[in-house]
């Protein structure tokens, strides 16, 4: 849905609730706290309902990324849009000059939305790209590295790029036409890099390709695997990363262009956002009411929100 369709539909409290109690409950609404059924509405509040159970009352929101947030329903909707058809991410100065809310009220929300974006974890088969690639701003300060290094105002900074920098590692493995899924990586050793192809790829009937970096080679133990040489050639038939890497490029022009610099502790959740972008490339349903079902299906995410590593979140809505 466009953000003009979205502020036709959901223009009023009463339409988002109802929306999402739909998405939520179906037809009988069951208290969030003790899971009774024998609850009424409370008249004199839209959405509140109170139940005769355990005696509390609540609305469609407790547990959910719109838990205790003062900013209006037809807003968030908007948001959502809004960040749902950047296909290269949005930044919150620029939700903040589209729907004229503070800057810290943009930010807030926007970073709720990726936790509503976060994923069960699927199990990848075929032909699978894995590949890593790496974040960070700024060179960090380094002592005494040769040749690739260069001195500024008596400091030495390094240059360097990929493999063997200060820069976060992350890793990635995706599904020819299927999913993708990221994994900040402190060392890309085989044991990490294993321990994720394990999580996320069933070894059956699938096979991995990856470029000639000596960590995925010893993978082999537990995966068939093709090995694309890059220093002879890009792609020889299936053999190539270029899906990943693809996505790898989607991404960074997406934070280069939107969101200038995120802090490592951060970037877990702006690479779910990227994630979610991927895998619905080919999505023909209705996004908004993919995402607004998450939201509200998968509850507790909230608490988690400022929980130090996606994986928490996802554990906590999506079990082990
Ligand atoms: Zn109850």
């Amino acid at each position: 849905m466009n953000i003009l369709e979205i502020s036709k539909e959901y223009n009023t409290k009463a339409k988002c609730i109802a929306k999402l109690e739909k998405l939520r409950w179906g037809n009988s609404v069951i208290c969030p706290y003790c899971s009774s059924k024998r609850n009424r509405k409370v008249k004199s509040e839209i959405g509140r309902h109170s139940c005769k159970s355990c005696k509390r009352s609540f609305t469609v929101l407790v547990d959910t990324i719109f838990e205790s947030s003062r900013l209006p329903l037809p807003k968030w909707f908007m948001i959502i849009g809004l960040v749902l058809n950047a296909k290269s991410g949005i930044a919150a100065k620029e939700i903040e000059r589209n729907i004229g809310c503070s800057y810290k009220t943009a930010y807030y929300v926007a970073m709720r939305i990726r936790i509503g974006m976060l994923m069960p974890d699927t199990k990848l088969n075929g032909i699978i790209e894995m590949d890593e690639s790496y974040f960070g701003g700024k060179a960090r300060k380094k002592h005494k590295i040769p040749d690739s290094d260069t001195s500024i105002g008596g400091e030495t900074i390094s240059l360097k790029r990929g493999r063997g920098t200060n820069k976060v590692s992350v890793a990635g493995m995706v599904q020819r036409k299927g999913a993708v899924h990221t994994q900040v990586m402190e060392k890309l050793t085989k044991r990490n890099l294993l321990a994720m192809l394990k999580h996320y790829a069933s070894k059956d009937n699938s096979i991995l390709v990856t470029d000639g970096f000596k960590s995925y080679k010893e993978l082999e133990t537990y995966i068939d695997r093709l090995e694309i040489n890059h220093s002879k050639s890009f792609s020889k038939g299936i053999v190539h990363v270029n899906t990943i890497e693809g996505f790898w490029s989607a991404i960074k022009n997406g934070i280069k262009g939107s969101y200038k610099a995120i802090s490592k502790k951060y970037l877990p959740f702006y690479l779910v956002e990227f994630e979610w972008k991927f895998n619905h490339r080919n999505f023909r349903g209705n996004q908004l009411d993919d995402f607004l079902k998450r939201a509200v299906t998968h509850e507790k995410e909230l608490l988690y929100w400022k929980a130090e590593s996606t994986q928490e979140v996802k554990e906590v809505a999506y079990g082990k």
